[in-house]
């Protein structure tokens, strides 16, 4: 039977993204690691397969159980996710976005952060590096902004057999960003390269396989992409 680990129940099956049938082409050829169209929305409570996945790697990674007292950035905070973080209660937990949409929300723009160096113990802030203009100067703001033990989430589609990102000099149009990026508003497709990225931050880390983090934890059963790795980092 599945179980959503967002909303900690059993559910009938899940439900396929509605425009699952829409995707590029070249992501399929490519062989891109991003979310599982097919087994996507949780009939009870909404979450998607990322949502799932997410909170399953944190739970189990311990991070989840570090939040209480912790100071937390969450960048682009996931609608399901976010009241989980703040029910852990975080001694400071501040949910940013580019354009904020909602009044609970600050504007953070990750290329330029104005938070003070070390203000955070945690740092979320997944499927937002394929959108930003230069995701090396997210990555040092994170590195920055981080305290000395402090960790980074950053969960990111790429490409795992691909070497080097793909990433055209000029804006796509809208269709073509979907063709070769996969989504009209993201500006490149990550590959393995994604971790030199994070990395040239002075950050270390790396994408930890399903396998590896969560053993126990079928794909199916769970709802989530088996292919899609835990990305941690951390500032030690
Ligand atoms: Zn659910």
């Amino acid at each position: 039977m599945p179980f959503c680990s967002v909303c900690d129940t059993e559910v009938a099956a899940w439900l396929p993204h509605p425009n699952a049938a829409d995707r590029s082409p070249l992501m399929s050829m490519m062989g891109t690691v991003g979310s599982d169209l097919q087994n996507y929305l949780c009939p009870n409570c909404g979450c998607n397969d990322r949502d799932r996945h997410l909170w399953l790697y944190l739970t189990i990674s311990g991070l989840a159980d570090r939040i209480t007292g912790a100071r937390v950035l969450h960048i682009a905070p996931e609608a399901k996710i976010s009241p989980l973080i703040a029910a852990r209660r975080p001694s400071r937990y501040v949910r940013g976005d580019l354009f904020p949409t909602s009044p609970d929300f600050v504007r953070v723009d990750c290329e330029r952060m104005e938070f003070p160096d070390a203000s955070f113990d945690l740092i979320l802030c997944n499927h937002v590096l394929e959108h930003v203009t230069d995701p090396e100067a997210a990555s040092r703001e994170f590195y920055r902004t981080l305290t000395s033990d402090g960790y980074l989430v950053a969960q990111t589609p790429y490409v795992p057999t691909l070497r080097y990102r793909m990433e055209f000099t000029e804006k796509l149009s809208p269709e073509r960003a979907r063709f070769f990026y996969g989504q009209e508003d993201h500006v490149r497709l990550f590959g393995r390269d994604v971790v030199d990225c994070i990395r040239s931050s002075g950050l270390e880390g790396d994408l930890f396989p399903h396998g590896r983090v969560l053993p126990q934890h079928d794909a199916t059963r769970y709802g989530c992409n088996p292919l899609e790795p835990f990305f941690l980092f951390t500032k030690k």
